[in-house]
């Protein structure tokens, strides 16, 4: 074991980042290692949701979050043709949560200030440019090995190297699921939809007469969900003139859109058979991935990090290791029950094409959003505070 019975995570993205964080605040040593030379600048997750906000707070992190992101207090479900709309407010949750609202601001922002954060932790180490090829583990000690040929001993690894996670593999577990058929082209503008839609709110799924796509505001830009009907030739997909026409399908404008970025993804379902085996561990994508509709997956794996991370400073202040078992009763099931089909539940509602499902579920929808107590239900849910609740309780 390492002298000081340091723990190292494996990844430095928003979940080891947190993870790592917490640890370090917790009086626990603590090395990260990450196979990039710098802060992978992903396009991925924007959507923070409130509890995740409460966590990031006892990290001193929530503010500056929010001062570099968009405060979102509505979400709506649309019909882009007739302007209908279910709206959701997040007031109604006022009662349960400091932060009733959706926060629009980059993952990226997110793992920026963690990074900053540990880096003046006296304790901790952060490595960058340091791949992780193979894990092992004895009854003292846990065992990582980089590409370099160097071996690292830990008193635990925990695996925080996302989808294709390497410790996951190292732990020959299955990572049951699927892989959804279509392919997601997120796209970034900074033209202003509002200027011709000005009641979206700064979250808005859309159903078109054959599709759907997504809205979401970030400070000066618009992130556009797209999905492709078509995706066997992604470079077309991708071309600036196609792009350019699925804009022009949402607002048409007779100048063309101001495009910064597009990324395209493939979109799966899948959670680990386990997140503990002995002294490895798992969190956030490298232990389950849903659909991004809804905005849960890193949410679910900051939440990961909170639940494991104040286990470990207990053990290491003397608790039995037991409790790391409890980690796994406590987040899996809320992975399985909450995350991942919650979210292949908002990606079903708007793969709908059927006109006449579509408005009953709308209807279904404004109804819930009128009703104080069904609609504060429902936030609860979609706003990942029941899922939480649940694992407090597990
Ligand atoms: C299009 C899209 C939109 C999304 N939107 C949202 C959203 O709005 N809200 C939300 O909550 N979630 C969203 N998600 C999901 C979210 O992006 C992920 O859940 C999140 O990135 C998981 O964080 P992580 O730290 O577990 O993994 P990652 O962010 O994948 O980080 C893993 C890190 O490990 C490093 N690594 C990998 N292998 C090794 C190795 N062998 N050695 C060393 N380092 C290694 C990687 O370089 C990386 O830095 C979205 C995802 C997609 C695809």
């Amino acid at each position: 074991m390492a002298e000081d019975g340091r723990i190292v995570v494996v990844g430095a993205g928003p979940v080891g980042l947190c993870l790592a964080l917490r640890l370090a605040r917790g009086g626990v040593p603590v090395t990260v290692v990450e196979k990039e030379p710098a802060l992978p600048p992903d396009l991925r997750a924007s959507t923070f949701h409130p509890p995740t906000l409460e966590m990031l707070d006892t990290l001193g992190l929530a503010e500056p979050l929010i001062a570099l992101g968009e405060i979102t207090p509505s979400w709506q479900i649309r019909i882009h043709e007739t302007g209908e709309k279910a709206e959701f407010d997040l007031g109604t949750l006022k009662g349960d949560t400091r932060y009733p609202y959706r926060l629009q601001c980059e993952q990226a922002q997110l793992a920026r200030l963690a990074l900053e954060a540990l880096r003046n932790e006296p304790n901790a180490q952060v490595r960058l440019s340091t791949e992780v090829i193979g894990i092992g583990q004895d009854g003292t000690a846990a065992r990582v090995e980089l590409a370099t040929g160097e071996r690292l001993a830990a008193r635990y690894v925990v695996g925080c190297d996302g989808a294709r996670s390497i410790v996951r593999k190292s732990l020959d577990l299955a990572f049951e699921g699927a892989t959804y058929p279509e392919t997601i082209v997120l796209v970034v503008t900074t033209t202003d939809f509002r200027e011709h839609f000005p009641d979206w709110s700064g979250v808005n799924y859309v159903w078109t007469r054959d599709g759907n796509f997504a809205t979401l505001r970030l400070p000066g830009r618009w992130r556009v969900s797209h999905y492709p009907a078509d995706v066997s030739d992604m470079d077309a997909v991708l071309a600036p003139s196609n792009i350019e026409r699925f804009l022009q399908s949402i607002d048409s404008r007779p100048a063309p859109y101001a495009v910064d970025r597009v990324a395209p993804y493939r979109i799966h379902q899948r959670v680990a058979a386990t997140y503990r085996v002995g002294r490895v561990l798992l969190a956030g994508d490298a232990a389950h991935l849903n659909s991004p509709t809804g905005g849960m997956g890193m949410n679910s794996g900051v939440h990961d990090a909170f639940n494991l991370a104040d286990k470990l400073v207990r053990i290491w202040r003397g608790a039995d290791d037991r409790l790391l078992d409890a980690y796994v009763a406590e987040r899996r099931p809320v992975a399985i029950e909450h995350v991942v089909q919650q979210a292949d539940k908002n990606r079903s509602r708007m793969k709908e094409r059927d006109p006449e499902r579509r408005r009953a579920i709308l209807a279904d929808l404004q109804a819930t959003a009128r009703d104080p107590a069904r609609c504060r239900a429902f936030l609860l849910k979609s706003s990942m505070i029941e899922g939480l609740r649940r694992a407090a309780s597990a």
